[in-house]
């Protein structure tokens, strides 16, 4: 009989190894597995996440992989956009888009990101999913632990961890196929020929494996350090899961319809037996609480074995549980300062970033003067200076560029090259140009501009 499929009034007790705090005595936390609406949504965002991650790296665009941070030639593709070094603004207004985002989503939703999209807690839940079709649910995880090495022990252990293995080391091979073509990469696979990219892929791999399957909740509770400062984004009107303590207590064991005088709470330990961090979510909000809202689709099935209205332990407000703010319309507490300047920033930067990417001109050119050649005369009497020139196209068509000079009279421009260069797509084109200029032009130039009565 499974922990779930117990009589109310049997109530579940937290397993000795969750007492205390199982991560401080180097314990791993083995929770027990639930079902509802907050379990389907995590299921939903761990296929969401991995589609797009195993998926996108195998999209193509016009011959080309789709997106990839190609680092050895320095550009970087995003579907139709092509992006050089040059173009490091726009990273910059992501990574500030990214934090106002996460400060926006922190302040409105306390740590949704935590329970349902973080990496972590993706890989883990994909983790714990293969080790519970293996080894079977946290107690019977417990059990076989228990138990001293046998045959079937070794080939049930053996058998999860060559999964893990092969999950990390497929995540690695698809995260290293963001920066190398990741076709290249596949077709490097029967014969072993990654080169230097083998280094990488083992190493995202065993990080996988690692952090996934045996470091878990703990990179939550001690690596994290958004966990520690996301205290600095919370008030009182941010969401949260919380225990409804009037509701609840006093807590204590009852059966089913039973008038005991007690709360809601029947002191089953579901909630705890769920915890992927191993907390007990009635000593209030912790700071190891990632908001997957497992204890609440867990006590919301006790409640609805014992008849009793959903809903002890809900996502909901500070200001809300204690009457500030009217029950039901928490949204109200959208419209608070923080939030409307959280919002006005991010849609401001996000949205310079669409009209600049918009009206982005695929030319670009650097002109640099050839600090090792001086001003020299030229066998007509004229001035000659040395430019170095890069022009940067980041169409993806060749483009023919024409040479020009302008600002002077006399001005000609020259290059080894011709006066019409042309450039490969999404490629730029380095070469030597002399400009040339009659003596005297700068000065009357100077002449036509000067003001009169100007002694300068
Ligand atoms: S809060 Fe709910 S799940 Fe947790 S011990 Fe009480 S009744 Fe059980
Ligand atoms: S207390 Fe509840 S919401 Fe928080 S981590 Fe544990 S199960 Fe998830």
């Amino acid at each position: 009989m499974t922990d779930t499929q117990r009589p109310a009034a049997v109530p579940v007790a937290p397993p000795k190894s969750r007492r205390g705090n199982p991560a401080l005595r180097g314990l791993r936390v083995q929770p027990h597995s639930v079902s509802g609406w907050f379990a389907n949504w995590r299921i939903a965002m761990v296929v969401v996440t991995q589609l797009v991650f195993y998926g996108v790296p195998w999209l193509q665009w016009d011959g080309r992989q789709a997106v990839l941070f190609d680092l050895g030639a320095r550009k970087f593709y995003f579907g139709p956009l092509v992006l050089f070094p040059q173009d490091f603004i726009y990273l910059t207004g992501l990574l500030i888009t990214c934090a106002l985002a996460l400060f926006l989503f922190t302040s409105v939703a306390g740590r949704l990101w935590c329970g349902y999209s973080c990496p972590q807690t993706v890989y883990t839940e994909m983790f714990l999913w293969i080790e519970r079709a293996i080894e079977g649910d946290g107690p019977a995880q417990r059990r076989l632990s228990a138990q001293a090495w046998h045959a079937r022990k070794i080939a049930i252990k053996g058998s999860k961890h060559a999964i893990w293995a092969t999950l990390g080391l497929w995540t690695g091979f698809t995260f290293v196929g963001f920066f190398v073509p990741i076709q290249q990469l596949w077709a490097a696979i029967p014969s072993f020929e990654f080169g230097g990219e083998a280094f990488w892929i083992l190493f995202y791999g065993f990080f996988t494996y690692y952090n996934a399957g045996w470091l878990r909740e703990k990179i939550c509770k001690f690596m994290c350090p958004y966990a520690r400062f996301q205290s600095v984004m919370f008030d009182a009107d941010t969401l949260i899961v919380t225990y409804d303590a009037a509701r609840g207590e006093p807590r204590g064991i009852r059966k089913k319809g039973e008038d005991s005088g007690l709360g809601s709470c029947v002191d089953c330990g579901f909630c705890v037996a769920v915890c992927p961090t191993g907390i007990d979510i009635r000593k209030g909000l912790q700071i190891e609480c990632i908001s997957c809202g497992a204890c609440i689709d867990a006590c919301d099935q006790v409640m609805d074995r014992m008849e009793m209205p959903r809903g002890l332990i809900r996502y909901s407000t500070e200001n809300v549980l204690t009457g500030k703010r009217p029950k039901g319309r928490w949204y109200t507490h959208l419209l608070r300062t923080r939030v409307i300047g959280y919002s006005a920033v991010l849609l401001a930067v996000v949205g310079a970033m669409v009209v600049s990417l918009a009206l982005r001109d695929p030319f670009r050119v650097n002109v640099m003067r050839e600090a090792s050649v001086l001003s020299r005369p030229t066998a007509d009497g004229r001035i000659e200076n040395l430019y170095r020139i890069k022009v940067f196209n980041m169409d993806e068509h060749p483009r023919r560029y024409r040479l020009v000079a302008a600002g002077l009279p006399s001005l000609t421009v020259a290059s080894t090259e011709g006066a019409v260069v042309t450039v490969p797509a999404i490629s730029f084109h380095t070469l030597e140009v002399y400009v040339r200029v009659d003596p005297g032009a700068g000065a009357q130039r100077l002449a036509r501009h000067r003001v009169p009565g100007d002694g300068a």
